[in-house]
């Protein structure tokens, strides 16, 4: 026989449980619900918006430079060397520097993202770079330029159409601005990284369908409002070969 007040420790120990449980599923249960309302993708990284200070609306910027922000503010950007999460894992940009584009550039890139807007209207463009002073191009090369990796960064005394504010390296993000999944992270060093062997790529499963889908349409969009990729990088459009760019634009020092 359990004596009487050990059978009320158990039926009290019990009904304590039963409540907290109950507690716990009301509590918790909407959280899960919402949790699970987020899509599911394969994320590369998640994007953390760059909160760089705005230049003062009516200031004339140098070398007759437009903020993508003014011309194009759809456009999200997340500039990659105003902060340590690039190759050189240092901090390039200062925080006055925002991403700036020649204006005729900028307009090009407003199509692109209104062409993006009309095909998928869920998709966001997201800017990762755009002009590049020298200063910076000088310290990216001091990084690779006795490495296999040269090939992959712009020689300062050549220069490049992001020193002239005429390229941009640009992702497709989701509604919620990750990233979609383009097989490789900005600025990979390799052959996955290359757009001209998609298909041997895919092949040899180095990249999958879906990853040189969304590369595809992100070349599609830019190509639309008239950029030019390139084979090396899937992130990388410019908007004149460099000539010409060295005709149209001052040099951005
Ligand atoms: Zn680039």
């Amino acid at each position: 026989m359990m004596h009487g007040s050990k059978f009320w420790i158990i039926v009290a120990s019990t009904a304590f449980c039963l409540f907290m449980w109950l507690l716990a599923i009301f509590r918790y249960a909407p959280d899960c619900e919402l949790d699970n309302t987020l899509p599911q993708t394969d994320t590369i990284a998640t994007v953390e918006l760059s909160a760089i200070p705005a230049v003062p609306e009516n200031s004339v910027l140098p070398y007759g430079l437009v903020r993508i922000r003014d011309i194009a503010p759809e456009v999200a950007i997340c500039l990659k060397y105003s902060g340590t999460d690039n190759f050189t894992g240092q901090k390039l940009y200062d925080s006055v520097w925002d991403a700036f584009l020649q204006p005729d550039v900028a307009e090009m890139l407003s199509e692109a993202d209104r062409h993006l807007r009309r095909l998928h209207p869920e998709l966001r463009l997201l800017v990762y770079d755009a002009a590049r002073p020298v200063s910076v191009q000088r310290k990216m090369w001091e990084q690779v330029k006795d490495t296999p990796y040269r090939n992959y960064v712009a020689n300062p005394e050549r220069t490049g159409l992001h020193n002239y504010g005429a390229a941009v390296d640009i992702t497709l993000t989701d509604s919620v601005l990750t990233p979609l999944d383009m097989g490789t992270i900005f600025d990979y060093f390799g052959e996955a990284a290359g757009i001209s062997r998609e298909e041997e790529l895919l092949r040899r499963g180095i990249l999958t369908a879906r990853q040189v889908d969304n590369r595809q349409l992100l070349r599609e969009v830019m190509r639309h409002a008239g950029f030019l990729s390139v084979s090396g990088e899937w992130w990388h459009f410019n908007a004149c070969p460099l000539g010409e760019a060295k005709q149209r634009y001052p040099l951005i020092e």
